[in-house]
């Protein structure tokens, strides 16, 4: 089953009276279970593609089907109740709560997108904690802990809610050579575990060599992996 589909995808955005081109009409197909990598130089599209089909932002035109949802008619409201329900975010930054616990972060989406009783909530985030490595770390607060251990909460917590997909912006971007890769096979594991599509962005033409699909963006188009534009 197709997660994602993608038809002549435009964003624009207004700059005072012009419309700047970030992405110009792309195609693209993302299989249920994928572990997807978008890769190209710094502004090259690669944040709009990932905010448009993570329902932060709208196309500028064409098609964009999430979970069978064509997601450019969604309200502001109904998009965050289906990013609520279906989606998952890692950011480059982390963007960890900083006065949560390691614990209490992962817990947050719980608090917010499900009415699960204490006790499930407890089960979900001390298997996610286990499941990153993060178990003996979980009072720690983000201040506490390196940006590998960082980037694993943020992991745990993007996946605590079991959503069918997550998105992660350029995850690997503030990491050094080897937890940058030790990331991307947490991710993996996840995937493996938990059957949950990854899509994630990198700069890092090494960082995509660990995807099993890549898309290369270049001036927001797509070209192939063997060089033929989409
Ligand atoms: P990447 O994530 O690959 O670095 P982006 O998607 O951030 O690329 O940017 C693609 C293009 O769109 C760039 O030319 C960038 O300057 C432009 N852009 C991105 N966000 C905005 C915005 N909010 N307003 C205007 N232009 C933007
Ligand atoms: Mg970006």
């Amino acid at each position: 089953m197709s997660l994602v589909q993608a038809e002549r995808l435009e964003k624009s955005y207004r700059v005072g009276d012009v419309d700047v081109p970030a992405i110009r009409g792309i195609d693209f197909t993302i299989e249920a279970g994928a572990f997807v990598a978008f890769v190209g130089p710094s502004g090259s599209g690669k944040s709009t593609l990932l905010n448009l089909v993570g329902c932060l932002d709208h196309p500028s035109a064409g098609r964009l089907t999430v979970l069978g949802i064509e997601v450019a008619g969604l309200s502001r409201t109904a998009a965050a109740a289906f990013r609520g329900e279906n989606l998952g975010f890692v950011f480059q930054d982390f963007n960890l709560v900083p006065v949560l616990s390691a614990y209490e972060n992962i817990e947050y989406p719980l608090l917010m997108v499900r009415t699960w009783p204490a006790e499930k909530r407890r089960e979900r985030v001390n298997k996610l904690l286990a499941a990153v490595g993060m178990a003996d770390q979980a009072h720690k607060r983000p201040d506490q802990l390196s940006g590998g251990q960082k980037q694993r909460v943020a992991v745990a917590r993007a996946l605590v809610s079991e959503p069918k997909l997550v998105l992660a912006d350029e995850p690997t971007a503030n990491l050094d050579h080897d937890t940058a890769y030790r990331i991307l096979d947490l991710m993996k594991s996840m995937r493996d575990e938990f059957g949950t599509t990854f899509v994630f962005s990198t700069h890092d033409p090494k960082i995509m060599a660990e995807a099993e699909t890549t898309f290369l963006l270049e001036d927001g188009r797509l070209i192939e992996p063997n060089g033929r534009p989409s």
